[in-house]
């Protein structure tokens, strides 16, 4: 009886030749080969004829060795001989210790003595080395064969080179490290995800942006950017088969450092299946992967978006010019239209008056129609307001530029500013320009505000969120604050009521409230607030371009 276990497939094949060896042993064959296989096999076995048996066990394609208790070598088959270089009667008598090459760890050989001393099979590697000196890598099994008495008689040993198999498996792991090291050093952030989402693998990149979300998984921030952003799920889409390529999201990481900028471009990736069923390569399709690449661009964006700010600054200049022009030329029209008027009363009733027309009169009529003349090249010189068209718009980036512009102002007057920015907002629909002018216009209003306040602690706080369907937008100043009484006619034409009235028309909140609604949104004051003054501004992303 052997403690071998039927699940180790070499050996149970042994077992199995030497069993069919054991029915009709071959003439010479040594007593204790014979003594230990039939305790090994427990005298099983059809007499068969005895050169099948002899050579199916001196054949057996894995090497074979039969010791005593001590491990002194008895038997060895042809496969031992030509993988150790050793012919039987050079190792008959020696111990199996003559192949270890002393680079197999102590501990190694003490767990494999420890068990098999304890009666139970032994299965490891080892590095043994041949007549030759070289050394190979041995996958090794020893099984103890117990005598009737339940004494260990003997001990069977079965090993093979592995080290080809060792070496591809180094190969390999030399190859996930080259991997690991170049994903790592690549500037890119990579993730490899499976069907539900799960992240396999990430790189450098990826964590660090881990940290720099603390904690937020990043995927999870990416793809709702790319919703809210782009229109479409990133990973709905690479699982159906549509891959994407540079699609530019912004996120925000930290209220100061501003929006990280990511070119994104996602694939499906399939592993060849690795399963029995395909070990003959008939290319099943395994395991499909969702592999998204995200690279920053926020350098570049942050240049180009420098270039559009200048471009804005002298283009914001150019319509206070010609704002200021319109409203110049418009009181002049006023204040030119009342006397032209008189006059053209005043030759009316002369004209009445007498049949023939008189000198004043014919004198009046010209003024009139000079001054007309006049009128109509001023009202006719009047710049024309560009109408413009709808986009798509992100209002972070909008109140972020707003910022940019009032820097100098807010510094002048000391105000902290305290930015929270949602992650990723929806784009809306809408009108640039005018929601720029307006959030200026609010910022202005808090900048304002504050220098009416003797407060040391100045404070601007701006913050973004999502609200359904569209964006909610706060700015809270800690300045003077709004009178309970005045906060719904705040939104009222002319209604001034800063303390320094000077330059200012009172139009300002009220043509505010006309773009939020123009936007499909509102604003309010916000009626709680002890100290200071914070406005809600709601935009609709849907809001119709008209
Ligand atoms: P050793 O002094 O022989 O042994 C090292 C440690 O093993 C000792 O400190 C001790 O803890 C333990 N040990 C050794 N002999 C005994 C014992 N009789 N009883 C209890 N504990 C003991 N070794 C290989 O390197 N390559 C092989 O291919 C190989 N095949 C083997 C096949 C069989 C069937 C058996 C039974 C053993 C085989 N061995 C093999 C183990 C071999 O016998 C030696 O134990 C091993 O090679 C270490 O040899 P060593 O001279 O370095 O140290």
């Amino acid at each position: 009886m052997t403690t071998i276990s039927s699940q180790d497939v070499p050996l149970a094949a042994g077992i199995e030749a030497l069993a069919e060896f054991l029915a009709a042993p071959p003439d010479g064959t040594p007593a204790e080969v014979m003594e230990l296989l039939s305790l090994m096999t427990g005298g099983l076995g059809e007499p068969l004829p005895p050169r099948i048996y002899f050579e199916a066990v001196k054949q057996a394609p894995v090497a074979i060795s039969i010791t005593d208790a001590k491990a002194n070598i008895l038997y060895v088959n042809d496969a031992f001989e030509s993988l150790t270089g050793y012919r039987a009667d050079e190792v008959i008598g020696r111990n199996e210790s003559i192949l270890s090459s002393k680079s197999t760890p102590d501990s190694i050989y003490q767990h494999l003595w420890r068990t098999i001393t304890g009666k139970r099979p032994w299965s490891g590697t080892l590095v043994n080395r041949s007549r030759d000196g070289s050394e190979y890598i041995a996958a090794l099994t020893i099984a103890p064969v117990i005598d009737q008495t339940g004494e260990i008689a003997y001990f069977l040993g079965m090993h093979r080179d592995i080290t080809r198999e060792h070496e591809a498996e180094a190969q390999l792991r030399k190859q996930k490290t080259r991997i690991k090291v170049v994903l790592n050093a690549a500037p890119v952030l990579v993730v490899l995800l499976d069907e539900s989402g799960r992240v396999i693998l990430d790189n450098q990149e990826y964590k660090k942006l881990l940290g720099d979300l603390r904690g937020r998984e990043p995927i999870e921030v990416l793809r709702q950017a790319i919703v809210e952003q782009a229109g479409f799920d990133p990973l709905e889409s690479i699982r159906a088969g549509h891959g994407f390529k540079d699609v530019e999201v912004s996120i925000e990481i930290s209220r100061t450092g501003g929006p990280r900028w990511f070119s994104c471009s996602g694939t499906l990736t399939s592993e060849a299946d690795a399963t029995p069923r395909n070990y003959f390569g008939r290319n099943i399709l395994g395991e499909r992967h969702l592999l998204l690449l995200a690279n920053d661009i926020t350098a570049r964006r942050r240049e180009v978006e420098r270039a559009h700010l200048e471009n804005l600054r002298a283009r914001l200049a150019e319509q206070q010019m010609s704002h200021g022009m319109r409203e110049a030329l418009g009181a002049a029209i006023y204040q030119l239209q009342g006397p032209l008027n008189v006059i053209q009363a005043a030759v009316g009733m002369l004209k009445r008056g007498s049949a023939e027309p008189t000198t004043l009169a014919s004198m009046l009529a010209q003024i009139s129609a000079t001054g007309q003349q006049a009128l109509e090249t001023l009202k006719g010189s009047i710049p024309v307001e560009v109408k413009e068209p709808g986009a798509m718009v992100n209002v972070n980036e909008l109140l972020r530029q707003v910022l940019e512009l009032e820097t100098d102002r807010l510094l002048a007057a000391g105000i902290v500013v305290d930015w929270h920015p949602a992650h990723s907002l929806p784009q809306i629909n809408g009108h640039k320009t005018q929601l720029r002018s307006m959030f200026k216009h609010l910022v202005d209003n808090a900048i304002l505000a504050l220098n009416e306040t003797s407060n040391t602690h100045r404070e601007l706080r701006l913050a973004t969120r999502t609200l359904d369907g569209g964006v909610e937008v706060e700015i809270q100043d800690n300045g003077v604050g709004i009178d309970p009484s005045s906060r719904i006619k705040v939104f009222e034409p002319f209604f001034i009521g800063w303390r320094n009235r000077r330059g200012r028309s009172g139009m300002g909140l009220a043509l505010s409230q006309e773009i939020v609604n123009q936007h499909g949104g509102s604003i309010q004051i916000d009626s709680d607030l002890r100290e200071g003054t914070r406005v809600y501004l709601s935009l609709n992303a849907a809001a119709a371009d008209e």
